[in-house]
């Protein structure tokens, strides 16, 4: 996704500077397009991505298949705290909004231009070795190995990063000890545009509205229970998931397919480097509690591309040290800002130490009774400018 955003940025900046961009994908394209559908991930997106993908012209297309998340309701199980967001009190048209992953992709990658843009899937990267004017790649394919050269890589191979540990670029990884279990989930009633999120004293839940009664489950458990609660049938797996969630949905009545993700704070300890920049998930792997890794990997996307455009224009070198160090000082602020309210936020809400626990819910209902402190919570989480 974040290696798609960045070629869409750079496209037409790109094709008249002469350069040419080649998008690597691992997997095969998913054939059938789009269906809404059981097995899909999602993304709640940011009001701030929606005007950046607004900026990318792909937002109005996005709209046609997104859900606005109108309220956030939060709560925690078996105690009196709650709070509530809405679009209304902040102002907005929505908190944010909901979007299939496979949706967002096949809007992606349709609106490449590919004159200026080679997308080229299945294909892996498999080395990356630095030259004196930037890198070269070797690829291997269906049709066997290949090499290409690049003044700039950008490096967008997601959490598990294999290249960066090819490039030794050294990663710290905290793990949480815990699995997000995702799944789409129906229920009897609607969601009303209301995204929920619900402390357990198993870990954080989230149901995010999603079309036709369907709404977006993550679920955040031990590593041991996750394993325990993934192996269970359909059935059973529901029955667990309403005792957890309770009945604001009605029955819950359909779960389709289900993954789980291990969860880790996962940082590179260098994005930028003589002809080489770290992206996406890559850079940075946060705790999806707050919805914020996307959302924050579109923001670098965006400063990147508004740099690498300047030198476009004035003629310079892509992959030059100081252009690739002035977009990473821009956004250092903005990353540490994101990664450690998601950080806090899951090690709060995944304690189980009672003193917490009370002190949560004094903050969840002081949020409720102070609207400053829940105007600032909202602008975060919706991306803006606090
Ligand atoms: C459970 C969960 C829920 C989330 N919910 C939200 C949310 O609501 N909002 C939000 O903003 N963010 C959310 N996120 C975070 C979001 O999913 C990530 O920020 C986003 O996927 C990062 O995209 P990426 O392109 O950097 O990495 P990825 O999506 O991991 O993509 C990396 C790509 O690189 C390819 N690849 C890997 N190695 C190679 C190679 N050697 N050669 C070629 N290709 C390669 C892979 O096939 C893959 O397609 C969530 C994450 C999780 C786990």
């Amino acid at each position: 996704m974040v290696g798609a955003s960045l070629a869409l940025a750079l496209q037409a900046g790109a094709k008249a500077a002469g350069w040419q961009i080649h998008l690597i994908e691992a997997q095969p394209p998913k054939a059938g397009g789009y269906q809404p559908s059981y097995d899909a991930r999602s993304t709640a997106l940011s009001q701030g991505s929606a005007r950046l993908l607004a900026q990318l012209g792909i937002w109005e297309r996005l709209a046609e298949r997104v859900e606005p998340i109108a309220h956030i309701h939060v709560s925690d199980q078996g105690q009196p705290g709650i709070t509530r967001l809405s679009a209304r009190d902040e102002g907005v048209p929505a908190l944010g909004y909901v979007v299939e992953n496979t949706w967002l992709g096949e809007v992606l990658l349709q609106a490449l231009d590919t004159s200026v843009v080679q997308w080229l899937a299945p294909m892996q990267v498999v080395a990356a070795d630095a030259r004196a004017e930037g890198y070269e790649l070797t690829l291997s394919g269906e049709g066997g190995e290949q090499k290409l050269s690049a003044d700039l890589l950008v490096v967008a191979d997601g959490g598990r990063s294999a290249l960066l540990d090819n490039l030794n670029v050294h990663r710290q990884q905290r793990r949480y000890g815990q699995t997000a279990i995702i799944a789409n989930i129906t229920s009897s009633k609607g969601h009303q545009g209301v995204a929920y999120e619900r402390f357990t004293p198993s870990g954080p839940l989230a149901l995010l509205p999603l079309s036709d009664q369907r709404s977006a489950l993550v679920w955040t458990l031990p590593e041991e229970e996750a394993d325990a609660v993934m192996a269970l049938p359909d059935n059973a797996f529901l029955q667990q998931l309403q005792q957890a969630f309770g009945y604001r949905l009605g029955g819950l009545v359909r779960v389709g397919e289900r993954h789980a993700y291990p969860l880790s704070l996962i940082e590179a300890a260098e994005q930028v480097r003589s002809h080489l920049v770290v992206l996406g998930n890559a850079a940075h792997s946060l705790h999806p509690i707050a919805g914020q890794g996307f959302n924050l990997s579109l923001r670098d996307t965006m400063a990147l591309a508004e740099h690498l455009l300047a030198a476009a224009a004035g003629g310079q070198h892509p992959g030059e040290l100081a252009l690739l160090q002035a977009y990473w000082q821009q956004q250092q602020s903005d990353q540490q800002l994101t990664v450690a309210f998601s950080d806090r936020l899951t090690r709060l809400f995944s304690n189980r130490q009672p003193v917490l626990t009370a002190g949560r819910n004094l903050g969840l209902l002081g949020l409720d009774l102070l609207p400053p402190f829940k105007h600032m919570l909202a602008r975060q989480a919706m991306g803006l400018k606090l």
